[in-house]
Order: C-alpha cells, then sequence, then structure tokens
C-alpha cells in the first residue's frame, strides 16, 4: 500500500516553510528531496565509515568499498540488468553521454556521419554531439515530436539512413512529460544495425524500467533526481559496446598498469571510472533506489499517474492556461504558459511568494522550445511526495498571477 502521509514523513524538508507558506515542492524535474534514509546514510558513511575505495587493505578501506561496490547490484536491481558489469558508476547523466561521445563515438564517426536525436532532447544529450558536428563534421539529424509532444518511434526510424552511427533518444522529456517508445525505437534501429543511447534522467524516476526489456546499448541515470546525492549517477553500456570504447579520462583505478612507456587498461566496468569517485553520493545513491523499490515503482507510478490526471484537468479547466505538451501517458510534468503572456520568471517570483518552487526558463531544451514557438515555461514537475492538495495550491497561486498579469 503507498502511504501518502508517511512517505511525506520521509522527506524532513517538506515540513519546513517558505516565505511564511507550507513549502510545495514542484521541481522535482529539477532536482528532487532526500529521504531521511539518504541524509543519514551519508551521515553515517561520513562519520563511521569514510575511507577510499579500491586502495587500502585496511578495514575501513575494505568496508567503504563494499558499500560503493555494492551500489551497483541495486542499480542493475533498479534498472533490470542482469549483468551488472555493464553499469559505470559516474556523477550523472551529463557526465554518461559525454563519455559515450568521447569513448564510443568520437573515435568511430567520420565527417557526413549521423547522429538521430530527438527534438525533445535535453541539452546533455544534444551539446556532446554538437561537439562532433563542430570537430569532426558529424551531421545531426533532427526528429519532431507532434503538437502533443508525441514522437512516433517510426519517424526516428525512418530517420535512419546508410550513414547513421546512433540514435539518441530521451526516455521522458524533462518539459513536456512525453514517455517515448523507446523499445520500439531501438528494435527499429538494430534492425538497422544503429546503436541506441537512451536518456533515462526523468523516465527511472516516474517509472519502473526494464533495460534488458528495451534492449537499448546506453541508457543514462543521474542520482540527484532519483531522491539520493547529487554528484551520482550511472551509465549502462551494453557488453559489445564496453568492448568498443575507448577510455574516457585516464587516472588512478582505472589502469592495470603504468610504466615509462605504456599503460594498460583495467577491465570494464573500471576501466572507465578514473580516479575517485564519489564515494559517499553513489552509497547514498543505493539508499535512494532502495527506498524507491521499497515503496514500490509501480506504486509510484500509480500514485504519479492519479496526480498527473487530477493537474491536467484542472490545468485544462483554465482557459487562460497553455499547457505544453499533452500526450496522453505523459509523466506529470507540467510547461505552463499564460495566455495574457506574463513572463516565466514573473509567474514563478508569485508563485514562490505562495511557497510553490517550480522552475522558469527553458528548462535546457532550447531546440524544443523553439520548436513549440515558446520562449520560457514555468514548469511544475511532481514527485513521489506530492499531492492533490498542492495541486489546489498551484492552481490559487497560478489564479493570482492571472489576476495580476492578465
Ligand atoms: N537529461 C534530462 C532529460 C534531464 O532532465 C537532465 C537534468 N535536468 C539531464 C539530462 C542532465 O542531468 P545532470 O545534470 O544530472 O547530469
Amino acid at each position: 500500500m503507498f502511504d501518502i502521509d508517511a512517505v511525506r514523513a520521509d522527506f524532513p524538508i517538506l515540513s519546513r516553510e517558505v516565505n511564511g507558506k507550507p513549502l510545495v515542492y514542484l521541481d522535482n524535474g529539477a532536482s528532487a528531496q532526500k529521504p531521511q534514509v539518504v541524509i543519514d546514510a551519508i551521515t553515517q558513511a561520513y562519520s563511521q565509515e569514510y575511507s577510499n575505495v579500491h586502495r587500502g587493505l585496511h578495514y575501513l578501506s575494505n568496508l567503504a568499498t563494499d558499500k560503493y561496490e555494492s551500489v551497483r547490484g541495486t542499480i542493475a536491481k533498479f534498472l533490470h540488468i542482469a549483468d551488472e558489469d555493464q553499469i559505470i558508476l559516474n556523477s550523472g547523466t551529463t557526465e554518461g553521454i559525454n563519455m559515450v561521445a568521447y569513448s564510443w563515438a568520437m573515435p568511430r564517426m567520420q565527417a557526413g556521419d549521423e547522429i538521430v536525436l530527438s527534438i525533445m532532447e535535453h541539452h546533455a544529450n544534444i551539446v556532446p554531439w554538437h561537439f562532433l558536428r563542430e570537430r569532426q563534421g558529424v551531421v545531426i539529424k533532427w526528429v519532431d515530436c507532434d503538437a502533443n509532444g508525441d514522437l512516433d518511434p517510426q519517424a526516428v526510424i525512418d530517420a535512419i539512413g546508410p550513414k547513421t552511427k546512433l540514435v539518441a533518444v530521451t526516455h521522458v522529456s524533462n518539459v513536456l512529460g512525453t514517455v517515448v517508445d523507446v523499445k520500439a525505437i531501438t528494435e527499429g534501429a538494430h534492425a538497422k544495425g544503429v546503436p541506441v543511447l537512451v536518456d533515462g534522467s526523468q523516465a527511472a524516476v516516474h517509472m519502473p524500467v526494464d533495460v534488458d526489456d528495451i534492449g537499448c546499448d546506453f541508457y543514462a541515470i543521474t542520482g540527484h533526481k532519483l531522491y539520493g546525492p547529487s554528484g551520482s549517477g550511472a551509465i549502462f553500456v551494453r557488453k559489445e559496446r564496453l568492448a568498443e570504447m575507448r577510455p574516457f579520462m585516464g587516472g588512478g583505478d582505472m589502469i592495470r598498469e603504468v610504466t615509462r612507456d605504456e599503460v594498460t587498461w583495467n577491465d570494464p566496468p573500471m576501466k572507465f571510472e578514473a580516479g575517485t569517485p564519489g564515494i559517499v553520493q553513489t552509497i547514498g545513491l543505493g539508499v535512494a533506489l532502495d527506498y524507491m523499490m521499497g515503496l514500490g515503482m509501480e506504486n509510484i507510478a500509480a500514485h504519479e499517474r492519479t496526480l498527473r490526471d487530477y493537474a491536467r484537468d484542472r490545468l485544462n479547466g483554465l482557459n487562460w492556461v497553455n499547457v505544453q505538451g499533452q500526450s496522453a501517458t505523459k509523466a506529470a510534468i507540467f510547461s505552463l504558459t499564460l495566455t495574457g503572456g506574463a513572463h516565466a520568471h514573473d509567474i514563478s517570483t508569485v508563485l514562490d511568494k505562495k511557497g510553490v518552487a517550480v522552475r522558469a526558463g527553458t528548462h535546457c531544451a532550447m531546440p524544443l522550445m523553439e520548436h513549440m514557438g515558446v520562449g520560457a515555461t514555468c514548469r511544475a514537475s511532481f514527485g513521489v511526495y506530492n499531492t492533490k492538495a498542492e495541486v489546489d495550491v498551484l492552481i490559487d497561486a497560478l489564479e493570482l498571477c492571472h489576476e495580476l498579469f492578465g
């Protein structure tokens, strides 16, 4: 059973006030709050169990190493990945996708080779590919979503030509909430011999994800959106792709032997994990994923569907609000503009006065904003601890904006 009051009690920050009002935290798409178990795990790790990992032969180093390494298994369980050696621990999605760009794509793409992206990508899944465009003449092919924010998987598959080397798509849009059929895209791309990278930053937090079932080659997640610490994350890399990848960053841990003239690499995944990692951050991520799995990903998804439907009905009932993206199966992420033309920054400032935290701007998705023809939006993104009553607070605050700005 999903007990929302018990869930809310797990997150200490939710009992604080902001600007004299109870906090209504609707900026989960940017970063989620942390449950007490994660905060406690961080304190415990630093106060009782801290040491560097992989190096020492002493008690604390072994303890920290065991705790850190066990997170690989937790992530494998969370994402349904049979072989945890395909999981590279890192600082988040941005690092994961940059690693794929440098280590896998760069050495194997020539001028004129193509990469297919959806128009809904976050800059983290655009800018690394622009590096390849600028530096080696790679061509980016864009596939648009429709007016509802839906992305036709066949349109992505059709965009794959003989020169396409990679398809890179988000699983859930951080602006529109659209859930992309990444399994169909992967099947179609693989039928044409092209690997697929999925940006799972926004998906893994809202719904059960089965990476082995999707069948993609790369799947990136970021810990701070998963109720874990910032600076934690991971990327799944399929064995065949791991074998094709040259090392990313060089340093300790990723080598087997270094001499004056030569260097040999450690086995994957260590080959791609140079230097002292975010030890405590990763341990905290493991606890956060255990927390989510304890609640049950199906339960979390069901709770958020209820919130989505309620918020959608209430927002669509206001004829002075435009909700960007009306995909039927979307996640509970709402990007709004007011028909009166009020600026998103002004709206979010008024909302903040009412204790409601939302994001205003272009959400690191400028090509999508241009495609939709909007300059900036206010984004209310829901999480596991949000309630219908908080939707009502949001609506009341928006009504005040309507009175003030038209
Ligand atoms: N992709 C998507 C869809 C995101 O929403 C975000 C975070 N806003 C990222 C990538 C980047 O994640 P991070 O900054 O944690 O690396």
